[in-house]
Order: structure tokens, then C-alpha cells, then sequence
């Protein structure tokens, strides 16, 4: 088994008086600096002029500067925007500015992986990252627990880079729930496979091609709505809290047997083969760079894709079926945060 780092692991000494920019202060950044702050930790905002992270820092009781003068200040540069804008905010705001022996730190190593950063020599370059969006990074530290964090050296010219980050990772609560060390290529294609192949990607197709199938048979779209996607909570919270064990011992005898003859028909070597193809294309980098390409045209085919979606009658038919649920609705707010939250998570 991999091993599992707790507190008692981490030499807090590592980043001890040590200043910590964060650059970026949406989802993971709010939560890692608030967190890193009420462990005891001096934690400055690098965020831009006007925008809305520099209005929410300063709320929260941040001081901010520009990205710029963060990363001269800071030993440690959290670079916590998102991915696509890591590229000119290492080249224009960090490199130029970061002092020799000072670390980087991402919470997702795709900029690193790819290409988009290439790291002075003279830094430290690691990664923690959480295995879950902000809001629970924040929650769970709030209430003394904390999100189980990943963490990987890519670079250490000092000799304390993989300290720094398990202090970092432990002052954002990671190290209370538990933390496994990979590498920056071990977390970029597994994150990227895990949200292509299962969670996003393929959770949604699976979910539209059975409330299809339904509809296409004759069936009434509320009714193979509510079997195809709204139902899936359930099943999901059941695999998150106890397994495959746990979801068995709670459907019935004929709700198993279906599932054990049935599931291999449709998620099949054939689909197999097909995720196969989706990890050789994020192995072998083609997937990051349509991505950056996509967003260098101004992501006209990812705004088609993603209306395509919105479009369904899948989402027609749950938009009204969802306005008559009285516990979605007390809290539209919070329901629609916390939607968009998890979207994000994966
Ligand atoms: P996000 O919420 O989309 O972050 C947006 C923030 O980045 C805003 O504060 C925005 O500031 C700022 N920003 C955008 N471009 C910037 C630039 N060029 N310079 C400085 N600040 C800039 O991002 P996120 O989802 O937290 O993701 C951040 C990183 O964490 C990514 O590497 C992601 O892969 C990783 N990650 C995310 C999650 C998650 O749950 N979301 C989980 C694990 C890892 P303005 O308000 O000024 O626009
Ligand atoms: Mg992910």
C-alpha cells in the first residue's frame, strides 16, 4: 500500500516565516489562503488591479499586490489561476521577479507538464493538490478535518523542496486528512483521465445515452430522467461511502443481478479500448495541445460543444423537473454554487 502522510511526517520548519504569495484567489486560492493564514502562516494576495480576486482578498482581510510584486515579496508563489493562464503569468509576473531559491507551487501540474512553464533553475517547482474544490478544502478545515492533498517535487534546487510541500499541503489541512506523494506526470494525466473518461466526460454521455435510449423506446423523458440522472445521487453516494460493497447491500436481489449481466454489455472491451485511446492522447501531450490550441482561437469549437449541451432535452426536461424540488429550491443559491463547485472539482 502507499504510504499515507500525517502531521507528524511534516517539518513545519520547511516554510517557517517564509512569506506565501498566492496568485490566482478563485476556488483552490481562497481556500488555500485562508487556510494557510489561520495555520499560522504570513500569506499575501497577488492579485490584478480592479478584478474581482483583489476585491474578495481585500474583503477577506488580504493584503494584495500585483502578481508582480508578489512573487518578489513571497519565498513561496502559489500560482493558483487557471491552467490556460499559468503560461504569461509565470513569464510576465513570476520569472522575472521570483528570488533565487524561492519555490513555485501549482495545485495541478498540467502548465508544468505541457510545457507552458518552463522553470528557472534556480527554483523550487511543486505541486499540491488537493482531491477536492475550495469550498471543502475550506469547510473541512474549518471544522479541524481537512481534504486528503496529493504532492510532488518536480524541481528542488534547494534540498527542501519536498518539505515545503508537505508543509504547504499541511497548512491547507491536507496532511489532517492524509497525503500521498506522486510526480507532476502521475497527477496531470490521471486528473485528466479521471474527469475525461469517468467523471465528467463519461458520467454525462453514460446518463444522456440511457435517457436516450428511454425516450427514443417511447418512454416519457420525465420519467428516464429520473432513472438516468437523478437517481444516479443515490448510487453515487453509496460507491463513495462504502464501495461497490456498500451500493450492493443496499439495491435489491434484481437491481444486483441486472447489474452484474447487464453492466458488461454496455461498459464493454470496446469501451475500454476507446478510454485506452483517451490516456495515450493525454500521455503523449495531443490532448493539451488541442486544448491550448482551442483556447488560442477563442475557444469557438469548446462554445459549440458546450451549447450542444446546454441544448439537450436531457437538460430541458430536468431544468422543470428540478424547479419542483422544494430542497433544491429553499437555497437556489447555494444549490447552483455548489453544482458549479463540483464541476469544478474534478
Ligand atoms: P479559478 O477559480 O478559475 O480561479 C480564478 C482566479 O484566477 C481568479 O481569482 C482570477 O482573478 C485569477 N486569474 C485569472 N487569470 C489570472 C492571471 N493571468 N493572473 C492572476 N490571476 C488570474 O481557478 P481554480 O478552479 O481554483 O483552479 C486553480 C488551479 O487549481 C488550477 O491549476 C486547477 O487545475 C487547480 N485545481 C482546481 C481544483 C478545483 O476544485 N477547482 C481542484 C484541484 C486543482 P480575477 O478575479 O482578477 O479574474
Ligand atoms: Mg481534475
Amino acid at each position: 500500500m502507499e504510504r499515507i502522510y500525517t502531521e507528524s511526517d511534516v517539518n513545519q520548519a520547511a516554510l517557517k516565516g517564509q512569506t506565501i504569495a498566492i496568485i490566482g484567489y478563485g476556488s483552490q486560492g481562497r481556500a488555500h489562503a485562508r487556510n494557510l493564514r489561520d495555520s499560522g502562516h504570513d500569506v499575501i494576495v497577488g492579485a490584478r488591479a480592479g478584478g474581482k480576486a483583489e476585491r474578495t482578498a481585500k474583503a477577506d482581510g488580504f493584503r494584495t499586490v500585483s502578481p508582480a510584486d508578489a512573487a518578489k515579496e513571497a519565498k513561496l508563489v502559489a500560482l493558483l489561476a487557471p491552467d490556460m493562464a499559468h503560461r504569461a503569468s509565470y513569464a510576465d509576473d513570476i520569472a522575472p521577479n521570483l528570488a533565487p531559491g524561492a519555490a513555485l507551487l501549482v495545485a495541478h501540474g498540467f502548465s508544468v507538464l505541457y510545457g507552458q512553464i518552463a522553470p528557472r533553475e534556480d527554483i523550487d517547482v511543486i505541486l499540491v493538490a488537493p482531491k477536492g474544490p475550495g469550498d471543502l478544502v475550506r469547510r473541512e478545515y474549518e471544522i479541524g478535518r481537512g481534504v486528503p492533498a496529493l504532492f510532488a517535487v518536480h524541481q528542488d534546487s534547494t534540498g527542501t523542496a519536498r518539505d515545503k510541500a508537505m508543509a504547504y499541503a499541511s497548512g491547507i489541512g491536507g496532511t489532517t486528512a492524509g497525503a500521498i506523494e506522486t510526480t507532476f506526470k502521475e497527477e496531470t494525466e490521471t486528473d485528466l483521465f479521471g474527469e475525461q473518461a469517468v467523471l465528467c466526460g463519461g458520467a454525462s454521455e453514460l446518463i444522456n445515452a440511457g435517457f436516450e435510449t428511454l425516450v427514443e423506446a417511447g418512454y416519457k423523458p420525465e420519467v428516464a430522467y429520473f432513472e438516468c440522472l437523478h437517481e444516479l445521487k443515490l448510487i453515487v453516494d453509496l460507491l463513495y461511502e462504502g464501495g461497490l460493497a456498500k451500493m450492493h447491500s443496499f439495491i435489491s436481489e434484481t437491481a444486483k443481478y441486472g447489474d452484474l449481466v447487464s453492466g458488461p454489455r454496455v461498459i464493454n472491451a470496446e469501451t475500454k479500448a476507446r478510454m485506452k485511446e483517451v490516456l495515450t492522447d493525454i500521455q503523449s501531450g495531443q490532448f493539451a495541445r488541442d486544448w491550448i490550441a482551442e483556447n488560442e482561437a477563442g475557444k469557438k469549437n469548446y462554445d459549440a460543444m458546450m451549447q450542444a449541451d446546454l441544448d439537450l432535452p436531457l437538460e430541458k426536461v430536468g431544468a422543470e423537473l428540478r424547479s419542483h424540488m422544494a430542497w433544491l429550491n429553499t437555497d437556489t443559491k447555494a444549490a447552483t454554487a455548489t453544482t458549479q463547485t463540483e464541476a469544478k472539482a474534478a
